[in-house]
């Protein structure tokens, strides 16, 4: 079993989401399957794949105008909410800290994180790539609390159509899932994102610790969602 997340950003509408949904019905595999969608399209009753948040904020409630809280998440329904993104830290300035405190917000609530961590290309080209994976796990990841799923995102490959080596992949997860041990999260799921499509999904399926995929610009069509679902079944 793998779990295939997809992240709509900023795309999509309630009619693709029934569409999305509905063609999903029409498949057979164990594989869980998640959509992260934007805030108005979270309707918790919708299957057959679960609905998640791509952000939540760290306050509980009071005046933050355009935030959601993770009550209001809890509420619409919302199973997952991503945090960390790539683009929420570069855009909204989300720390480590930050995320790490968005991952104990969704915990308490009973929301499970997908908290994403990965190297920008400055990063990468200074040679920093497993330093920073490292500092990002340990801070962004609660120490105690529920279950969390984790997302290696090298941020210069999101939505650039390049993966980095299968090698490369393999040692980031590798020593995602040692860092994951040593905090007392021992199996947690470690999901790759960046790039992934139905030509590449298997292959990047099939590298130890590898535990699933998150989607961006490829979870938006079923005709190319569904190939990567079903690369593993
Ligand atoms: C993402 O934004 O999380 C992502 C993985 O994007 P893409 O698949 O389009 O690279």
């Amino acid at each position: 079993m793998k779990i295939i997340a997809g992240n709509w950003k900023m795309n999509g509408s309630k009619a693709t989401l029934h569409e999305m949904q509905q063609r999903l019905s029409e498949i057979n595999t164990e594989n869980r399957v998640i959509l992260c969608v934007p805030f108005t399209m979270i309707d918790g009753d919708s299957a057959p794949a679960a609905i998640g948040a791509q952000d939540v904020s760290v306050h509980d409630h009071g005046a933050f105008t355009g935030e959601i809280s993770v009550s209001m998440l809890k509420e619409a329904g919302a199973k997952y909410v991503i945090v960390g993104h790539s683009e929420c830290r570069m855009y909204h300035g989300d720390t480590n800290e930050i995320v790490n405190q968005k991952a104990k917000m969704a915990l308490d609530a009973g929301i499970t994180p997908i908290i994403c961590v990965g190297e920008t290309m400055e990063e990468r080209d200074a040679g920093k790539t497993l330093e920073i994976i490292e500092s990002g796990v340990r801070e962004s990841v609660p120490s105690d609390g529920g279950d969390v799923i984790v997302a290696y995102e090298p941020r210069w490959a999101i939505g650039a159509g390049i993966t980095p080596t299968d090698d490369d992949i393999a040692d980031a997860h590798k020593l995602i899932a040692g860092i994951l041990e040593k905090m007392g999260r021992g199996g947690t799921p470690i999901l790759y994102g960046a790039s992934v499509k139905g030509a590449n999904a298997a292959q990047i399926m099939s590298i130890p610790y590898v535990d699933g995929v998150l989607v961006g610009g490829a979870s938006l069509k079923p005709d190319d969602f569904i190939p990567i679902i079903m690369a593993t079944k």
